[in-house]
């Protein structure tokens, strides 16, 4: 048995063999094929949890000949998703009917969140969750907590246990909401603080500073957020901001002084390339303009959006202002652990302005295009080598009416738009988390 980075790599020496696909960078049209490396015929080499080198299978070296070889054809080996943004406390309120965000938040999340105060309740629900993830094909995620501290140890300890990359954090909360979820604006700082000590770099995780929103945290709460991402080298920031119009306006009423809503955050001094804000869906120009200037993340969430009637993301827009853009499926306001799911609402979005997003775009954006607004690109979301193996085989046959579908796919694109128009958890045959096969 070796390890790395305190996690078991032991039996994950090998090589997968199949159709490989992978990004370079973000593709500019329908048919960029410069954007990909694709091999019909393809290998990836795996030693210690990390990819040691990919290619056609005909060309394997030498030095990799003598490894068991793991035989996935005809399906497609990618990077595992990534997903930017999601909360492991709604499990239990995911498909919850009727209301938009101020009230479902109401009625069903804070009651839910108010039980992982339980150890473990939570750690029952964060192992639900992540093999959720698994199922999904989904090996790198951006989670929010409850607010209490027991639901990070549970969320953190699950997720070690696997080896998967997460970034996550305790959800800061000292107003707005029931008692039993508030902290004070000090016990969420030095909470924060004792979940970096314990968490942040152990294997493979990561702690993102987590301020639900401007609605449920005081002006101080929201300074000593800011202390604190200065205080913590490479830690994350993760936030809502512009969700829905009835929480833009009573944001301006808390904070009056505010040019608007990212100023209350902008104040606090939380942006930055490593800070991620769930939605942005109503954004000023101003607001725009500070967010291209900080290389503030905006996140993308359609299938919550969506559901709960927020508004249509400017996808094309900010990524042409130049803002950095990522995808996520906001469970449980989002509808869908799936980021195939997630990609085909987003294509649906997209087409409500008036624009195509394709599919190499799209899978792009799930794998190394969110890897890159995680400043994570040269560890996930890619197969090269140095990049952990967390890989995964899709299948685009895997139900009656995707192989109907499949008779008339003419390129790979085709194919790649039948499994995120069509696809879901059947369409991923196995998950591989640094060279563990855990589905
Ligand atoms: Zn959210």
């Amino acid at each position: 048995m070796t390890t790395a980075g305190g996690i078991d790599t032991g039996m994950t020496d090998k090589v997968l063999r199949g159709r490989v696909l992978t990004f370079v960078r973000r593709p500019r049209a329908f048919d960029d094929d410069g954007s990909y490396e694709f091999w019909d015929d393809g290998a990836v080499a795996i030693s210690s949890g990390k990819i040691v080198w990919r290619g056609g299978f005909g060309d394997l070296p030498n030095d990799y000949a003598g490894m068991d070889v793991v035989d996935h054809r005809p399906g497609l080996i990618l990077p595992g998703f990534i997903d930017a943004h999601a909360h492991y406390v709604q499990m239990r309120v995911i498909a919850s009917y009727g209301t938009q965000l101020l009230d479902w938040l109401e009625r069903h999340t804070f009651p839910e969140e108010a039980r992982f105060e339980d150890a473990a309740y939570a750690e029952q629900v964060a192992s639900h969750y992540l093999d959720e993830l698994i199922r999904q094909g989904v090996t790198t995620a951006v989670v929010y907590g409850s607010s209490h501290k027991a639901s990070m140890d549970a969320f953190f300890s699950e997720a070690h246990a696997r080896g998967m990359c997460m970034i996550a954090g305790k959800t800061l909360m000292d107003r707005g909401a029931p008692a039993v979820l508030l902290d004070t604006a000090r016990s969420g700082y030095d909470d924060s603080k004792a979940l970096i000590n314990a968490w942040h770099g152990k294997g493979r995780l990561h702690y993102a500073i987590t301020p639900r929103f401007a609605i449920t945290c005081s002006a101080q709460q929201l300074e000593l957020a800011g202390t604190l991402l200065k205080e913590e080298e490479g830690v994350y920031l993760q936030t809502h901001l512009s969700e829905n119009h009835d929480e833009i306006e009573e944001t301006l009423r808390l904070y009056p002084s505010a040019r608007d809503y990212l100023d209350v955050y902008e104040t606090a001094g939380l942006l930055g390339e490593r800070s991620l804000f769930g939605h942005c869906l109503h954004l000023t120009d101003r607001e725009r303009d500070a967010m291209r200037a900080s290389q503030s993340v905006a996140v993308f969430c359609p299938t919550s959006n969506t559901f709960l009637g927020s508004g249509l993301f400017d996808y094309d827009g900010l990524r042409d202002a130049g803002i950095p853009v990522a995808l996520a499926s906001d469970v449980g306001g989002g509808t869908s652990y799936s980021m195939l799911a997630t990609a085909a609402e987003a294509y649906k979005v997209c087409q409500m302005r008036g624009y195509s997003l394709n599919p190499l775009e799209s899978f792009y954006q799930m794998t190394r295009g969110n890897a890159d607004a995680l400043s994570m690109a040269d560890q996930i979301g890619s197969i090269e080598p140095q990049c952990a193996a967390d890989l995964i085989v899709l299948d685009s046959l895997a139900t009656p009416a995707m192989t109907v579908r499949m008779e008339t796919a003419e390129s790979l694109q085709d194919e790649l738009f039948v499994l995120q128009t069509l696809g879901d958890d059947r369409s991923i045959t196995a998950t591989y988390v640094a060279g563990r096969q855990l589905k």
